[in-house]
């Protein structure tokens, strides 16, 4: 792929910087502007309009008087603007993943993943658009006739991290379409350009006015809570820390909006001594260094038998001093940089808590000279269970390696955590690995596998990861309210 200079700059000049409101590119009315980094360089990519109060009044204004049409739009209408969504994506499937790169950092080959990934969800919502039916049956007393509809939910905010820039936005935009609800969308401030340059795509695909509206902002707080206490909202879609997602709930409890959480993780790792150990070694790589571990579905606590550890460990450390950190938009680059300073000190910290508490550092221990953000793969053995670094989500390429004795014992270590989105298994008998399944509260489970994510599957956590689900019919089920409407039954005159 061509990443010249000229190249790069053409992209930005192309891409949009503006607030997107009621069918039109408008600047804050403010006239705030921040700006946009590049975290391998530091250097400023782009100056975006900062949405505030004013901006989110006019944008529920906008995507309220939209509501009604775009609700009675017949749904083959709507499908078939996803699909043109879909295929704008993959027509412009260069643009987004430099855009993505130079925003977030990525290695470019993972960006060009997730173009993929996040595109999937406007196919697979165009395919479920048209799929969405009720019942119609008798009660079982025979006394009336049942009609189940599903409406739209209403006009929804959804915000969104800055980890995987395109695919959170496609997977709430795109249900959201696809049920007839119409929508604002707050991106992250550290990487609003690729939702921005979705945002064109999908205008382009035919999107009429007021159903999309974008408002980046620096100041979220100032978007989210005129929108919360707005009784025309129905729904939140929050996609983000644990702590701001329950601070968005109690907002949300005002004016009992339909929540959905994709919140924060601290997913096990478990390697069984019956496992195949190369299969768990390029599990484990997968599911902690792919973007940088900066995912909520990222392996933070690697659980190896006993009986294992010391092979488990010492092939892992081989693959992982393999891997090449850099600029992303370098061929060959696996590990880019971390998203900003704080969160190159904040994994440091991690790190340093549990060398303090006796682990070993096996490769790597801290950030990477700059300029950029880089911290260096790291591996570490004989951490202790009260380390922070097995308490809290990482959000960096640290693999922390624990070992347990037995089943029981893999169960209650994984267990041991207030999050439940992501885990894995390795075992070659397949029994137990549904077995653990059964045994784990997590709301996904990799068997044998590092990575699961899919547009088809129920995304999303239990206890402290969340609520809800993204993805799947369960994603659109989501976006719409049933409504029940008996009928008197033709049979009881
Ligand atoms: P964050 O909570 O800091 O920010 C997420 C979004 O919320 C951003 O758009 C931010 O601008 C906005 N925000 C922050 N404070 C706000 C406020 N007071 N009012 C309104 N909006 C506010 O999280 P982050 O650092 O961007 O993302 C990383 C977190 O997201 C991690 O915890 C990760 O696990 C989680 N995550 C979860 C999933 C999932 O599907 N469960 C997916 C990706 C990321």
């Amino acid at each position: 792929m061509d990443v010249s200079p000229q190249r790069l700059d053409a992209l930005l000049t192309q891409t949009p910087t503006s607030l997107f409101l009621d069918g039109q590119w408008r600047q804050a009315s403010s006239g705030a502007r921040f700006a946009v980094k590049n975290p391998a360089t530091e250097e400023t990519l782009a100056s975006v309009a900062s949405a505030g109060a004013d901006d989110a009044r006019a944008a529920m204004d906008a995507a309220a008087s939209a509501q009604d049409s775009w609700g009675r739009t017949p749904s083959r209408q709507r499908a078939e603007i996803l699909r043109r969504g879909f295929d704008l994506v993959q027509d412009h499937a260069e643009q987004l993943a430099l855009l993505m790169t130079l925003e977030m950092g990525k290695p470019l080959v993972q960006s060009q993943g997730e173009v993929v990934y996040g595109g999937e969800f406007l196919r697979w919502f165009s395919e479920e658009a048209v799929r969405d039916h009720g019942r119609y049956a008798d009660t079982p007393e025979g006394t009336l006739r049942m009609l189940v509809t599903r409406k739209p939910v209403g006009p929804c905010l959804l915000i969104t991290p800055w980890n995987f820039p395109l695919a959170m936005a496609t997977r709430k935009v795109a249900p959201a379409l696809a049920a007839g609800c119409t929508m604002i969308l707050k991106p992250a401030a550290l990487t609003p350009l690729t939702t921005l340059y979705l945002t064109a795509l999908l205008v382009e695909a035919g999107l009429p006015a007021g159903v999309l509206n974008v408002l980046p902002t620096d100041t979220p707080a100032a978007v989210s809570e005129p929108l919360l206490a707005d009784p025309r909202l129905r729904k939140i879609s929050f996609t983000g820390s644990t702590a701001v997602g329950k601070h968005l709930m109690n907002q949300a409890t005002e004016n009992v909006l339909r929540t959905s959480m994709e919140l924060g993780g601290n997913g096990p790792l478990i390697v069984f001594e019956d496992a195949d150990l190369d299969k768990a070694v390029a599990g484990a790589l997968a599911a902690k260094m792919r973007n940088m571990g900066e995912a909520c579905t990222a392996a933070n606590r690697i659980l190896v038998h006993e009986s294992v550890a010391e092979e488990f460990t010492a092939k892992l450390a081989q693959r992982m001093s393999a891997l090449k950190v850099g600029s992303g938009l370098e061929e060959g680059v696996d590990v880019g940089p971390l998203i900003d300073a704080k969160a190159c000190a904040s994994v440091a910290e991690l790190v340093e808590d549990a060398v303090q508490r006796g682990a070993e550092v096996v490769l790597g221990g801290g950030a990477v000279e700059g300029p950029g953000h880089f911290f260096a793969p790291t591996l570490l053995r004989n951490v202790s269970p009260d380390a922070r670094v097995v308490k809290e989500e990482i959000f960096g390429p640290v693999a922390p390696v624990l070992t347990f004795g037995n089943e029981d014992e893999a169960v209650a270590m994984a267990n041991a955590t207030e999050y439940g989105l992501a885990s894995y298994v390795f075992t070659e008998n397949i029994s137990r690995g549904l077995r653990i399944g059964d045994r784990i509260d997590f709301g996904l489970l990799g068997l044998n596998v590092g990575v699961i994510s899919n547009a088809a599957a129920p995304f999303g956590g239990v206890k402290q990861s969340g609520l809800g689900r993204e993805g799947g019919a369960e994603g659109l089920a989501e976006y719409t309210s049933t409504q029940y409407i008996g009928i008197e039954s033709p049979w009881s005159s």
